[in-house]
């Protein structure tokens, strides 16, 4: 019987989930279907019911929903529990295990397919919303120099850094405190780009080399790519690239297999 599998969120029409995870399917053998799944904001727990009661082996979680499954998991790996959030359920005996891959679906992205180390490199991360705090964990895990977090409302950076304080030197703040400083890796973790905005960087930010990330993707050149390369980042990169490894993570904790990124990376670069 095939099993099945899909993605919960609200929206969900936009998700290229169903190709990416089609395409690791087909390139692997694996014999399983993967949907989307709209859930009503307020009947997130029942549609995952739902979908177990019909066979349901997993799932991935995307807007709204990450804290709420972070709630409803029975059990949580040591990653999800510290990020606090959840975008892979797996459903066994045991009951809902959450797990969250979306930061080592952005290390592998920038360790592997960027082929730029974090370990000993200064990081710089904008932003301190979910995907921020998802990324923090992994990232720290590389052993990075710093780990340098700025948000809007300094205050949530500061609480992220304490947050965690004992998995590596990290610290928090506002934008106006990173004059003068200088990074290898900035990674635009904000939802600025959406509304066409740039967070108030210093100039100068950026290190000779250093890559420029943005975990947006599908927008083309985000103001924040243009302002890294104005401002001489050496490489810019969108978030299509973490998008198809946090699945890759996700369809190789499910069936055991890792897919390879590349193809399926290109696939969606062409569509
Ligand atoms: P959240 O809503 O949880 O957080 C948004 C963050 O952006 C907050 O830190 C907020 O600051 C900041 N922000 C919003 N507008 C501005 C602005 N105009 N200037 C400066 N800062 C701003 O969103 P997520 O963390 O879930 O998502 C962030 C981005 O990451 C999105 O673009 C999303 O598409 C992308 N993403 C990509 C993934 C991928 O696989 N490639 C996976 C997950 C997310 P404040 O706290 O002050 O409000």
């Amino acid at each position: 019987m095939t099993d099945s599998y899909c993605v919960f969120g609200n929206p969900i029409g936009h998700s290229k989930s169903p190709l990416i995870h089609a395409a690791f399917a087909r390139q692997t053998g694996e014999d399983l279907s993967y949907t989307t799944r709209l859930a009503p904001h307020d009947g997130f727990a029942a549609s995952v019911g739902d979908f177990i009661a019909a066979g349901g082996r997993g799932a991935n979680v995307t807007i709204p929903f990450k804290e709420e499954a972070f709630r409803l998991s029975n059990r949580l790996t040591p990653r999800a529990e510290r990020a606090g959030a959840v975008n892979m359920l797996s459903f066994s005996d045991e009951g809902i295990v959450g797990d969250n891959t979306d930061g080592a679906g952005l290390v592998r992205d920038i360790t592997v397919n960027l082929a730029t180390p974090i370990t000993g490199q200064r990081i710089l991360l904008l932003g301190a919303g979910g995907a921020a705090r998802g990324a923090i964990g992994p990232l720290l895990e590389e052993h990075p120099a710093t780990l340098v977090i700025a948000n809007r409302t300094a205050q949530k950076a500061r609480a992220l850094a304490e947050h965690f304080a004992g998995y590596g030197p990290i610290s928090g703040g506002a934008y106006s405190a990173l004059s003068g400083q200088v990074f290898d890796i900035v990674i635009n973790a904000t939802s600025a780009s959406l509304g066409g905005e740039l967070p108030p960087l210093p100039a100068r930010l950026f290190a000779p080399g250093s890559l420029a990330y943005e975990m947006m993707y599908g927008r083309g050149d985000t103001p924040f790519l243009l302002f890294a390369r104005e401002e001489g980042a050496a490489r810019c990169a969108d978030g299509l690239g973490m998008l198809v490894e946090q699945a890759a993570e996700a369809f190789y904790l499910w069936r055991g297999v890792r897919p390879d990124a590349a193809p399926v990376m290109a696939l969606l670069r062409s569509a």
